[in-house]
């Protein structure tokens, strides 16, 4: 990568850095040394800077806090088993990031500035991606609205942050998920499709009553007639019905994963059929009850594939079979494995070194 902007780094004087082994690591914690900062004021980009990770200072009355004018990624650097370090598919998020951004009304970042700004923070805090299984450096790039101003109108000034965490595994066990089919996500024309903070808040309360009665996770449906499937938590569902990948279609309710669009390729690549269309959740549970749903798994950043064991529908639990070391969701998962640790071949080219 060839660095075209000037961004100052101002090094931490109290590094906090141990030996990491991502099977003592809780996901979102702990924070690595540094942050890349770069505000937007006057129409331009400007001052972009890699500081030490700390608390920023920001206006009280900014439309982040207000109004929700706030956007986020999540992305992973891998450790490469030659000791580099190499991140999955970075320009599809900074794409999304520009989606929502636009959604948002908000400013688009140019390609190179944040692959500059990113690959320089990782290269400076490189010593922070963890060994082990599971272990990759999370990234949260976010931008937020930075006025001092309480009218509801998009904000002139904004800050892109980005910054690091040392993760490991994230679900260790199969998920108990439920149909909800009172709360909704998101609806058609919404925002559903952009990584936009208030998605998340709204889907907070839903979720707690899910865990509240014994589940990890909801499979939100669609807001008109609550039989859709959109997705799964944080994640996009996919199923495998009597020997092909099924997936609900992407909508303005959806997120577009990273991790979906993966997994799909190389389903497609293992000359599996692939559907991308609407899945009901009566689909979902006569195929069960049929015996030809062979699988349903979560596929999202943080977890890469989480299986689903138990679905409620309707007041009633019912389990998935035991998926075997044969299974699409196991096969496709050490592929993405190896691809991310360099040790499968990157035909796709997925993988940019920092
Ligand atoms: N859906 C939602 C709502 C999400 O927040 C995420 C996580 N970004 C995903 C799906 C999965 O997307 P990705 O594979 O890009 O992480």
């Amino acid at each position: 990568m060839i660095d075209l902007l000037p961004i100052r780094t101002q090094r931490t004087t109290a590094p906090r850095l141990a030996p990491l082994e991502a099977d003592h690591l809780e996901f979102g914690k702990l924070f690595s040394d540094h942050m890349f900062v770069v505000d937007f004021h006057d129409g331009e980009w400007q001052d972009a800077q890699i500081v030490p990770y700390g608390d920023m200072a920001v206006s009280p009355a900014n439309s982040a806090l207000h109004y929700g004018q706030s956007i986020f990624e999540g992305m992973k650097a891998y450790p490469q088993a030659d000791g580099g370090v190499a991140l999955f598919r970075p320009l599809d998020n900074w794409a999304r990031l520009n989606t929502s951004a636009e959604r948002m009304c908000m400013p688009t970042i140019p390609e190179e500035l944040f692959m500059q700004g990113l690959s320089e923070l990782i290269r400076l805090d490189s010593g922070w991606v963890p060994t082990g299984t599971g272990g990759a450096l999370y990234i949260r790039p976010f931008m937020f609205a930075t006025d001092g101003f309480i009218g509801v109108r998009p904000s002139e000034s904004y800050r892109l942050v980005i910054f690091t965490c040392p993760v490991g595994l994230y679900y260790n066990k199969p998920l108990r998920v439920r149909f909800e089919q009172q709360y909704v996500r998101s609806a058609e024309g919404g925002a559903g499709f952009a990584k936009a903070a208030g998605n998340y808040g709204g889907a907070m309360y839903p979720t707690k009553l899910a865990q509240q009665e014994g589940y990890n996770q909801l499979i939100w449906t669609d807001a008109s007639e609550h039989r859709y499937v959109e997705e799964s938590g944080t994640m996009n569902a996919i199923f495998v019905i009597d020997g092909r990948v099924v997936t609900p279609a992407l909508s303005t309710s959806i997120l577009d994963g990273v991790t979906r669009r993966s997994v799909l390729a190389l389903a497609r690549d293992m000359g599996l059929t692939v559907e991308e269309r609407k899945v009901s959740s009566v689909e979902i549970m006569e195929a069960l009850a049929a015996g030809k749903l062979e699988e349903a798994f979560g596929a999202g950043t943080a977890a890469t594939i989480a299986p689903i064991c138990t679905i409620g529908y309707e007041g009633h639990d019912y389990d998935l079979p035991v998926a075997g070391p044969n299974a699409f969701s196991k096969r496709v998962g050490a592929a993405l494995d190896a691809i991310r640790s360099g040790e499968g071949a990157d035909v796709h080219n997925w993988m940019v070194r920092v």
